[in-house]
């Protein structure tokens, strides 16, 4: 018979192969995690993470269910209570508040980092996950009886399914001649941090404008300095990407102030500018017998709606639950990872449409469409059934 060295192994342990892990925490599965960096759980509090994100409502509840919640340190963490989008015409504007959606919060804003930290420290304490890090696989091999995955120091491991959560560029998913389509935006998300004059109550504001989108995300008030702060991230081409990282501290606090209108008053830069290229990944499938994707590895989006990671968490308790309810012996079944797919393929599919279709509508220069576009916002603005049915599906998908 046939001997495991654990019943899957996760290959990459960010946001999503952590949360993976973590909730398959009180099950008879045993897990090997990859992970190829070893984790940051120090860091100065007194700085701030450029990779800040959204998570949404749905999020937060599967991140409380897996005991990771509850890890994240209330002082780095900013609560979105109202967000404002505005299009490049004077008018045109669509505002949401948590009030009216009857909710205390529409998402909230945490560090990468942090996120990440709190997941690590649950995991700690999951007696059935062993992480080996740093590691890095070397080749993947399949066969009827289980997946062999062999590491750079010759060790091998056994196991009934293989997880890819390797993010965008997945080594797994290459090992398994896995198609992936990737549409390059030629835009870059560049991201800083900054202190504002004004306080920001609560609110993420976004600018649709014609050569970017201009996001301010609502970060925690600095308590020793009683500082307003604010994370930026401005999907812009390659030449406003070369411009911004190219100004100084003061210059480029200047640009994106003026860029926003001046909403938060003058600004003061407090983490330096770094940029992320933007893609869209599509894969023919996310599953084969004895592997299943998850996360950026089994797709990207654009992120003006905020939605990445949120997506890949909404994997994790997809295939959490499924792997819960099957028998051991038939995890790695292509018959029952299908079921994987089958339930993830329509949210994938929506948000990476809707992204792109924004972003193509607003990337483009035609006048008529210019027009439409603002018309659209403003409309939308006031209609608050609309509104009440977009922001229930943007908190709780
Ligand atoms: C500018 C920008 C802003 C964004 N803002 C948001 C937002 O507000 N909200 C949101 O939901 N999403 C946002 N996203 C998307 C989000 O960053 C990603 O969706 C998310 O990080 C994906 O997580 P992941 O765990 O799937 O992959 P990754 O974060 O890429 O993690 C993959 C992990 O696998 C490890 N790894 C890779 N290869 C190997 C290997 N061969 N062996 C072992 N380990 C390996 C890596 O070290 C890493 O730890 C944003 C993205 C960008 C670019």
């Amino acid at each position: 018979m046939k001997t495991y060295d654990a019943d899957l192994i996760i290959v990459g342990g960010g946001l999503v192969g952590a949360a993976l892990a973590l909730a398959l925490k009180n099950t008879s599965l045993s897990i090997i995690l990859l992970e190829g960096r070893e984790p940051v759980l120090d860091f100065d509090l007194a700085s701030w993470d450029q990779r800040v994100y959204a998570i949404s409502r749905a999020s937060r509840k599967l991140l409380t269910q897996i005991g990771a919640w509850d890890r994240v340190r209330a002082e780095r963490l900013s609560p979105i209570t109202a967000m404002k989008i505005r299009g490049d015409e004077a008018n045109a504007k669509l505002e949401f508040n948590a009030l009216e959606s009857g909710v205390d919060e529409l998402a909230y804003i945490v560090e990468n980092r942090e996120l990440q930290r709190a997941l690590w420290l649950a995991l700690a304490d999951s007696p059935n996950v062993q992480i080996i890090t740093p590691a890095e696989p070397e080749s993947l091999q399949i066969d009827h009886s289980g997946a062999t995955l062999t590491l750079n120091n010759q060790r091998e491991l056994h196991a009934r399914l293989v997880i890819g959560a390797d993010g965008a560029n997945s080594w797994v998913r290459r090992q398994m001649n896995i198609e992936a389509s990737s549409k390059p935006y030629e835009q870059f998300g560049v991201v800083a941090n900054f202190a504002c004059e004004k306080p920001h109550y609560g609110a993420a504001q976004q600018w649709f404008k014609t050569d970017g989108i201009l996001a301010w995300l609502p970060l925690p008030e600095q308590a020793s300095f009683s500082q307003n702060q604010m994370s930026m991230v401005w999907s812009c081409n390659e030449a406003r990407k070369n411009e911004l990282l190219g100004l100084d501290a003061a210059q480029l606090a200047a640009i994106v102030a003026q860029a926003g209108g001046k909403a938060l008053g003058e600004l003061k830069l407090v983490t330096p500018p770094a940029a992320f290229p933007l893609k869209l990944t599509q894969i023919q499938t996310c599953v084969k017998t004895r592997i299943a994707l998850v996360g950026d590895a089994a797709h990207t989006v654009h992120p003006l709606a905020g939605q990445g990671v949120n997506l890949g968490f909404g994997d994790v308790a997809e295939l959490a639950q499924l792997l819960r309810n099957t028998h051991p012996e038939r995890i790695g079944d292509l018959l029952v990872l299908r079921r994987y797919e089958r339930a993830r393929r329509e949210s994938v599919l929506l948000m990476q449409t809707v992204c792109d279709g924004l972003q193509k509508l607003f990337n483009n220069q035609n006048s008529i469409l210019k027009s439409l576009r603002n018309i659209g916002l403003g409309f939308t603005d006031s209609l608050p059934w609309i509104k009440r049915q977009l922001i229930r599906h943007a908190m709780d998908s």
